[in-house]
C-alpha cells in the first residue's frame, strides 16, 4: 500500500515561506497532479515528499509510515526530473540498469527490470545506443525507465514534458496515462500546464503561492472551481471575468449590475452577500450563446476572430468598455471583426465569485 499523507506540510527557505501547511491524502495507486504557475511550491512540494528536502514543519507519511526524517533512498520513491541528465557515456542499457548495480543485484534480475521497462516504454531498439544519438522523446523515456527499473511503490514526475515540443508534448501525455494504468503505482505529478494537469489526473491539487486552492477531479474543477484563481486557471481559454455589482439574490437567482450597466443574472447562491457587494461574474469561452432566445443578451463589438478550423475563438470588448472577452464559436460561424455580436449566457451555466475571490454556491448544473 503507497498512500502518501501530507499533514501541515509547511517550507521556508530562510524567512521565506515557501509552502503554507499543505494536507493532502493521495490513495494508493492514484494519480495525482500538482498544478499551478511557476514559483507558486510545486517542485517543493515533490522534493519534501522525494526526501530531497526536509520540511520546516508538518508530517509525511508514505504507506502508513512516517518518513519526514527517512532519507530518500528508503522512502520507496522514484523520480523524474524535467532536466533528465543521462550518463552520456554509458548506453541507454547501462543507463537503466545503473541504479540496480549500485544496489549490486544480481545480473539475471538487473537483465530481466532493463528489458520489462524497455518494453513497456517501447524502446527495446535503441538499448545498445548512447543518449546523444537519441531524440529529446527517447530520451525522456529513458529517464522515466530508470525510474521503473527500481519499481518503486510512488512515482514522482516534476515537469517530465517542460523540455518537448508542443506535438510530441501531446503524445507523451497519453503515453503517461497508459503507463499509470499499466503500472497502477501511485504517481504524483508536477506540471505548470492545465491540460496535462485535467488529462492525466485522477485529482488535480491547485497551488498558488504555497497555498492549495482545491483538491478534486478535474471535472470537479471545471464545473466548481471554489474561487476566481482556479476558474481561471482550469480551461482554455480561461474563463471570462466580468466585474459587477450585486444588486440582490431571490429565487435562486443573483442579480448583478455588470460594469458597463447591463443587468444579468446568475444561478448561485449569494445570500450572504450584501445588496451593492462587488462581485465578478465568470463564463466561459464554451458557454457564450448566440442564439436569438439567449438569456443575459449584451451587445459587444468584435474586436478579432482566431479561426482555427473546427471553432473558432471571437475576441470581443467586455461589457466594461476596458476589458477583452473571449467567445468559443463552431468554426464556420462568420463573426468578423468590426461587428456587433449579439449573445449570452445561460444564467445556470455562469459563476459567481466574491470580491475576495471565493466562489458563490453554483446552482446551476454541471
Ligand atoms: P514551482 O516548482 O512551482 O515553479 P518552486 O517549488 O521551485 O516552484 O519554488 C517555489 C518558491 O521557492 C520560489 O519562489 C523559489 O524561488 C523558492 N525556492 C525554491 N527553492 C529554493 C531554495 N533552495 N532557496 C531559496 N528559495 C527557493
Ligand atoms: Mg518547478
Amino acid at each position: 500500500m503507497a498512500t502518501v499523507a501530507l499533514s501541515g506540510v509547511s517550507k521556508r527557505f530562510g524567512d521565506t515561506p515557501v509552502l503554507d501547511s499543505v494536507s493532502l491524502e493521495i490513495e494508493d495507486g492514484e494519480a495525482v497532479v500538482f498544478v499551478g504557475p511557476s514559483g507558486c511550491g510545486k517542485s517543493t512540494l515533490l522534493r519534501l515528499i522525494a526526501g530531497l528536502d526536509d520540511p520546516s514543519g508538518g508530517e509525511i507519511r508514505i504507506g502508513g509510515r512516517d518518513v519526514t526524517e527517512v532519507g530518500p533512498a528508503e522512502r520507496g520513491v522514484a523520480m523524474v526530473f524535467q532536466s533528465y541528465a543521462l550518463y552520456p557515456h554509458l548506453s541507454v542499457y547501462e543507463n537503466l540498469a545503473f541504479a540496480l548495480r549500485l544496489a549490486k543485484r544480481p545480473q539475471a534480475e538487473i537483465d530481466q527490470a532493463v528489458r520489462a521497462a524497455a518494453e513497456t516504454l517501447a524502446i527495446t531498439p535503441l538499448l545498445d545506443r548512447k543518449p546523444k544519438a537519441l531524440s529529446g522523446g527517447q530520451r525522456q523515456r529513458v529517464a522515466i525507465g530508470r525510474a521503473i527499473v527500481r519499481s518503486p511503490e510512488v512515482f514522482l514526475f516534476d515537469e517530465p514534458l517542460s523540455n518537448l515540443d508542443a506535438e510530441l508534448r501531446g503524445r507523451m501525455r497519453y503515453e503517461f496515462a497508459r503507463l499509470h494504468q499499466q503500472l497502477g503505482r501511485t504517481m504524483i505529478y508536477v506540471t505548470h500546464d492545465q491540460v496535462e494537469a485535467m488529462t492525466l489526473a485522477d485529482r488535480i491539487v491547485v497551488l498558488a503561492g504555497g497555498v492549495v486552492q482545491q483538491v478534486g477531479a478535474p471535472m470537479e474543477l471545471y464545473h466548481r472551481p471554489a474561487n476566481r484563481f482556479v476558474a481561471g486557471f482550469i480551461g482554455s481559454p480561461g474563463m471570462n471575468m466580468l466585474p459587477g455589482v450585486l444588486e440582490g439574490f431571490a429565487g435562486g437567482v443573483a442579480r448583478v449590475r455588470l460594469a458597463g450597466g447591463a443587468l444579468v443574472e446568475v444561478a448561485a447562491d449569494a445570500s450572504a452577500a450584501v445588496a451593492g457587494a462587488p462581485v465578478t461574474v465568470g463564463v466561459r469561452p464554451e458557454h457564450w450563446r448566440r442564439d436569438a432566445a439567449t438569456p443575459n443578451a449584451l451587445e459587444l463589438p468584435v474586436m478579432f476572430v482566431e479561426a482555427l478550423g473546427g471553432v473558432a475563438y471571437a475576441y470581443l470588448t467586455a461589457p466594461d468598455g476596458e476589458g477583452q472577452l473571449v467567445v468559443q464559436t463552431p468554426g464556420d460561424l462568420t463573426l468578423k471583426a468590426g461587428d456587433r455580436a449579439r449573445l449570452g449566457f445561460d444564467p445556470a451555466e455562469a459563476h459567481l465569485f466574491a470580491e475576495a475571490g471565493p466562489a458563490f454556491p453554483r446552482l446551476g448544473r454541471d
